[in-house]
């Protein structure tokens, strides 16, 4: 580390370019810190350093990282006990550009396989960017060495020893106990377990903070779907758990449906101590189908919900370049299914009105044949009967749906009320005298054929694949918009987005489907860890976190021909 400190006070004043020679290994008495990659001017994308401590170093114990599930709480805590100490501890070094700079990938409130930390039973690794010190385009060799030699390493040192030791223990009970409801969940034939004392809201639209407890209802179950479970924590837990087969989330507006969807939603995760939502788990193959009209769409065979077209568009292998509102929610529905999906949730709000009803007097007024729609409505129940997709639906708006739910769940001043039976009732006294416009069963479509060529058209120009931000993936000129893709919750996990799809086009080895590509794609990944999708062997892999394959798929559904 010294010979580290005196090349950096050595090269002070010089060219930045200079600074490249540093690359490499440096250790002190507790850690080694690893320079992978120098950054060329102050401004440019920050230097990738590591920092690694034996885990003898540390008072870690194997078993507080061993399950899959724990490592990944264990990771998540060390990102965000890593960033927190950053912004602790004094850091006096600055200049030019991004000079100074020391930032960890620190997580969301997700709990997401991410690369920022790496734990192994030889040690702890954090996955660093920082900006080395500059005045102008000359190197502040002083600040330089000060930072890398004594802030940085301080900043690892207290990190592991300063953490909050119940912070850590807390986070790892709580990640087995969501693995404990979630196997609840599918034994107890359950789709999403709700738990009672659940703080739903967020804070705004644009933040997913808790809303501050003061203004919240706890989530409360009905009786009728109470379910209680004795946790390995101890704890007992109790909550609606919401059986497979179609559930209606029903009444006023305002009343808190769309906000327990969201939760539901994103429930396919776990969520850190404190978010309110750590006991709401679903089953992680539910997917969030919505309207997005304008998006674009690639051979998807829609023709379950949408058939004769104006000019004979052929919908067997529908493509639209600007689906509208029914269709690409329809392409919607049909490529998660390719995917295997066990759970649809679909909100009034954001979707297609014609797609999800038609009702008695439109159908007398406007006749099948001029409709090219088959409504959501008449669909519904085939594809749990026939299929086993269950569906969660929010709609306010239309009672028709009472004769496919199998639950009717109200919501009432943000508290749930079971109202299936009287939904039932209400089915006999007034009858909707709809005509039931589906024909033949749902049929699920073979899977799509895997279009490299589709991809490595903008690899053979040796076109950059990078996100940007969330929202977005920039292939070469072109971009998949995914800002309509709500389980997509973290920057990092659209970055490992962009490094799939690029190992997609490169792999050598031709799968069938789509769905093959995808599945070999992640059993590499789960084999040899998320930093395999960095460019380099070990080295810094980039600040990665991991998608569902859903989310993966549905970046490859909306490229641009
Ligand atoms: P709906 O979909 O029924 O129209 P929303 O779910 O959009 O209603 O909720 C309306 C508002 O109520 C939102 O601002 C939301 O944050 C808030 N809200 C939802 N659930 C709760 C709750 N349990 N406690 C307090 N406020 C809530
Ligand atoms: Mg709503």
């Amino acid at each position: 580390m010294q010979q580290l400190a005196d090349m950096l006070n050595k090269m002070d004043g010089k060219s930045y370019k200079s600074l490249k020679s540093i690359q490499g290994h440096y250790d002190n008495e507790l850690l080694r810190l690893s320079v992978d990659y120098v950054q060329g001017d102050p401004f440019a994308a920050p230097s990738k350093l590591r920092v690694f401590i034996p885990l003898h170093r540390t008072d870690f114990h194997l078993e507080q990282f061993q399950s899959p599930e724990r490592r990944r709480a264990f990771k998540h805590f060390f990102a965000k006990t890593f960033h927190q100490v950053t912004h602790k501890t004094d850091n006096p070094v600055s200049g030019t550009g991004k000079s100074g700079m020391i930032y960890i990938d620190a997580p969301g409130q997700e709990v997401l396989d991410r690369t920022a930390v790496n734990i192994s039973s030889a040690g702890i690794e954090f996955r660093l960017s920082c900006g080395l010190p500059a005045k102008g385009r000359s190197v502040l060799g002083k600040g330089a060495a000060k930072l890398l030699t004594e802030i940085i390493p301080d900043v690892a040192k207290k990190t592991i020893e300063t953490y909050s030791r119940e912070a850590l223990k807390q986070a790892l009970l709580l990640a087995d106990d969501q693995t404990f409801i979630r196997r609840e969940i599918k034994d107890r034939s359950l789709i999403s377990f709700i738990a009672d004392g659940a703080v739903l809201p967020r804070e705004s639209g644009i933040s997913n903070k808790p809303l501050p407890e003061k203004n919240v209802v706890p989530f409360k179950s009905p009786d009728s779907y109470r379910t209680t479970l004795q946790l390995p924590s101890g704890k007992t837990l109790s909550g609606m758990g919401i059986p497979k087969g179609i559930s209606l989330i029903i009444g006023g507006g305002y009343h808190g449906k769309s906000t327990l969807l969201h939760a539901i939603e994103r429930g396919v995760y776990n969520h850190e101590p404190g978010d309110g939502r750590e006991f709401v788990l679903s089953d992680e193959s539910a997917v969030k189908i919505r309207s997005e009209d304008g998006r674009s769409v690639t051979d998807v065979n829609i023709s379950p919900f949408i058939n004769d077209l104006p000019f004979g568009k052929d919908t067997l292998a529908f493509s639209s370049e600007d689906a509208s509102g029914s269709t690409s929610q329809a392409a919607n529905i049909v490529e998660a299914i390719e995917m295997r999906t066990r759970m649809l949730l679909i909100d009034e709000d954001t979707s297609a009105t014609n797609f999800m009803i038609r009702d008695a007097r439109m159908q007398k007024l406007v006749k099948k044949d001029k409709e090219p729609i088959t409504p959501f409505i008449d669909r519904v129940r085939g594809l749990y009967d026939t299929h086993g997709i269950s569906t969660v639906l929010v709609l306010g708006g239309s009672g028709d749906y009472f004769e496919a739910a199998d639950h009717v769940i109200m919501m009432d001043e943000y508290e749930p009320e079971d109202k299936t039976a009287e939904a039932k009732a209400l089915t006999e006294q007034f009858a909707t005298q709809r005509v039931f416009e589906a024909d033949g069963a749902f049929t699920v479509t073979e899977p799509r054929a895997f279009s490299k060529q589709r991809i490595k058209k903008w690899f053979d120009q040796k076109e950059k694949v990078e996100s940007k931000g969330r929202q977005s993936i920039r292939i070469g000129k072109t971009n998949i918009s995914l800002s309509h893709v709500e389980q997509l919750v973290d920057p990092s996990q659209t970055e490992a987005i962009a490094r799939m799809i690029k190992l997609l086009a490169k792999n050598n080895n031709t799968p069938k489907t789509m769905i093959n590509a995808i599945d070999d794609l992640y059993e590499q990944v789960e084999e040899n860890g998320l930093d395999s999708l960095g460019v380099f062997r070990n080295q810094h892999p980039g600040d990665l976190a991991l998608p569902r394959k859903y989310e993966l798929a549905a970046a490859l559904n909306r490229l641009r021909p």
